[in-house]
């Protein structure tokens, strides 16, 4: 009888984890033929932090990472990635392609098993085929969407099954799974801290219920204190011991009597071991996120303050915050009706609401917080659908309701996985690029480039960077700014500068003053500056002694940057004392564009209309409201011999803009002075490098990488 039961457990979560993995390959399908997404002969994946647990995962399956390569060797993803690659008969490509598809659907198995603790197992199905698919759910988890998120939600749902289960039967083996789901959670995303906090939040009112009550709690103190042991500040492995060894002990029947005296005992050890510090910290930076400036001990720079453009920070329309946890603002508005629901007929479900909350703080800033509601309001929609249904009065009519609601609920998530065309980070020839330059590039030497490509460059390329999707304050990310928007000379300088900077604070003792300032404010003392407007510009006149050249520099300068260089140029373009941003450079780039027999049509510059007005050699704005003259027109195209050429007209000697048209990539652009001379638009747009500065290393139309020569 028993195995039946399990049978039919296991059979609908078969069909669940199928029904989840198989909505993941639609993108497979509608991509196959797209040879721009491959590399290897597989899909590259289509997160960019994912680079950087691949990064870890290749340098543990070659045993070997270069000392301050920022490799993520000890990172739990990367371990698990690299345990993959070696028990599975596939490539490594393959596997963290298909390893987000994988895991993110293993959340049907607590889903379904939370339907039968609730003794509702059609609820759990139907809530598990729903939060699986669910739209931010897919976005966050999609195939190739290799990042923690894939087992992200599958840990919380899994300790919320326990907990539940530990609560309503009292056995000793859900506080051991209690114990190992909190140290598992922990070692694969740190940052879970909070959640695990708020869950034992609950047991704790809980338990204190059962004490107004009159009734045994010493069950519930068990498993607090193996909770609390698990979440203590010390090593993942310590608390795995502590867990295994406190589960053996009470399964001996060893401590009951010493239920409290442990509970106690483990509370103390959680707040000796600095246990509660992570809530506080994390506390204090949610409430006081407003920091501009580095502060060194002795000259205190102004960097540009990066918290404004991280899109995920800004509040989200209603509609959009219900579409991403339902589908649909009607099914989320139901979900959330059918949880009161749930949760007042089997209070258990009152244990989900962490994770909700963890949801509904999307609602008030942060997008990425969406997931978290996700399977708790599936059970609520699952949970009305099953309770219309269940109106009916044949079984056939109710399971034919309940087939078609679901369906309807399903719906709306289904058309947007159809939609959902993501590409890949990077494109064939761009990797391509980057394979090479692995085989030209020494492990220790540095490419520099703007931090969205860090990882994907550290993980094709095998080298060191100076910025990348985890290192990108406003300090981290000045020199690499200066050396794309200035001119050749400084911008060289600011390369080797940056790079030997890096690399010796590294290696500086943890009590030397340098260690904490920044690059810059070291190099300005080091060269006897007080200010540092003072040092950068004498890092364009003729004497500086530069340090000593300990490796090679690269410089990486993709086609793809274009449309982000005015983004760049403000984490440069300030005055340093002050913090005063300076004015923008006029820069315009489109790839949409007409042309008829007075105008060729730009598109539009800050949501205005830009053209060029042939007759007066004038870009136009808004209408011809406002015109500036253009200096020249340069055009660029391939040759036969696919060599870039290019041929500067003049059209107005006093013009102020240079017009530019890159031919062979079907792109204009529209550029005042300082852009013109800057080291990305020179060294890209015109492969017209200074011989004493730079050498080309890799010239491709998507890529130039340039190698340093001073
Ligand atoms: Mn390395």
């Amino acid at each position: 009888m028993i195995t039946t039961q399990n049978k039919q457990t296991l059979l609908l979560i078969l069909i669940a984890f199928l029904f989840s993995f198989a909505f993941r390959l639609v993108w497979v399908f509608q991509f196959q033929d797209y040879e721009q997404f491959y590399f290897n002969d597989q899909f590259m994946i289509n997160t960019n932090d994912g680079y950087y647990f691949a990064e870890g995962a290749r340098d543990i399956l070659a045993g070997e990472s270069q000392e301050n390569d920022l490799s993520p060797i000890d990172n739990a993803v990367s371990i698990a990635t690299a345990f993959f690659a070696t028990i599975l008969p596939f490539s490594f490509e393959s596997i963290i392609f298909y390893m987000p598809a994988f895991l993110a659907s293993l959340i049907v198995v607590p889903m379904i098993l939370i339907g039968k603790a609730l003794k509702h197992i059609e609820v759990g199905f139907v809530a598990a085929l729903f939060g699986a698919i669910a739209h931010s759910y897919y976005n966050r988890t999609m195939i190739g969407y290799y990042d923690t998120d894939m087992l992200n939600i599958v840990f919380p749902v899994f300790l919320l099954w326990s907990l539940i289960f530990a609560l309503q039967t009292r056995e000793e083996k859900y506080i051991l799974f209690s114990g190992l789901e909190i140290v598992a959670y922990r070692w694969w995303y740190p940052q879970s801290y909070s959640l695990e906090f708020a869950f034992i939040a609950l047991v704790i009112a809980y338990t204190l219920y059962l004490l107004y009550k009159k009734e045994d709690i010493r069950y519930e103190l068990l498993l607090l204190g193996v909770m609390f042991f698990a979440m203590m500040g010390l090593d993942n492995l310590v608390r795995f011991g502590i867990v295994i060894a406190l589960y053996l002990a009470i399964k001996q029947g060893l401590i009951q009597k010493f239920a409290l005296p442990l509970f106690v005992l483990a509370l103390l050890s959680f707040f000796a071991t600095g246990g509660f510090a992570p809530i506080w910290g994390s506390l204090s930076s949610y409430v006081f996120t407003t920091a501009t400036s580095a502060t060194g001990s002795d000259l205190s720079l102004h960097f540009y303050n990066v918290v404004g453009t991280v899109r995920e920070a800004g509040k989200i329309p209603f509609d959009v915050f219900a579409n991403r946890i339902s589908g649909h603002s009607v099914t989320f508005i139901l979900a959330i009706g059918g949880y009161l629901w749930l949760a007042y007929r089997h209070k258990a479900m009152l244990l989900a609401l962490p994770l909700l909350g963890l949801g509904f703080l999307a609602y008030a800033g942060g997008l990425r917080f969406t997931i978290y509601a996700v399977p708790v309001l599936a059970f609520g929609i699952a949970y009305l659908i099953y309770q219309l249904s269940s109106l009916t009065n044949t079984e056939f009519k109710k399971y034919f309701f309940m087939s078609l609601l679901s369906f309807a609920a399903l719906l709306p998530n289904i058309f947007h996985i159809i939609e959902y065309k993501v590409p890949t980070v990077l494109m064939q020839q761009e990797v391509q690029a980057l394979d090479q330059l692995k085989n030209i590039s020494q492990r220790e030497d540095y490419v520099a480039a703007w931090w969205d490509y860090g990882y994907p460059i550290r993980y094709y390329g095998d080298v060191k960077t100076l910025i990348d999707g985890g290192k990108h304050s406003g300090s981290d990310n000045f020199a690499t700014s200066f050396l794309l928007t200035n001119p050749q000379t400084p911008a060289a300088r600011m390369a080797r500068l940056d790079v030997e900077y890096t690399e010796t604070k590294f290696n500086l003792p943890s009590d030397a003053p340098a260690k904490y300032r920044t690059n810059l404010a070291n190099m300005v003392l080091d060269y006897g500056f007080s200010d540092a407007n003072d040092f950068l510009a004498a890092l364009s006149l003729e004497e500086l002694k530069l340090p000593e050249k300990t490796r090679d520099v690269y410089l990486y300068l993709p086609n793809r940057m274009m449309g982000i260089y005015p983004t760049i140029t403000y984490f440069s373009n300030l005055d340093l004392m002050s913090g005063t941003q300076g004015a923008q450079p006029f820069y315009h780039f489109t790839t949409l564009f007409e042309e008829d027999q007075g105008y060729i049509y730009l598109g539009y510059y800050n949501r205005q209309d830009i053209r060029l007005n042939k007759a007066t050699g004038n870009i136009e704005i808004d209408k011809g409201r406002v015109a500036i003259g253009v200096k020249d027109f340069t055009l660029t195209y391939y040759d036969a011999n696919e060599n870039l050429q290019h041929t500067t007209n003049e059209i107005k000697f006093d013009g102020k803009l240079h017009l530019v048209y890159m031919k062979s990539y079907n792109q204009f652009l529209v550029v005042d002075e300082s852009v013109y001379n800057s080291t990305y638009f020179r060294l890209f747009v015109l492969e017209d490098y200074d011989t004493n500065l730079f050498e080309p290393a890799i010239l491709t139309p998507h890529t130039k990488i340039y190698k340093l020569k001073i």
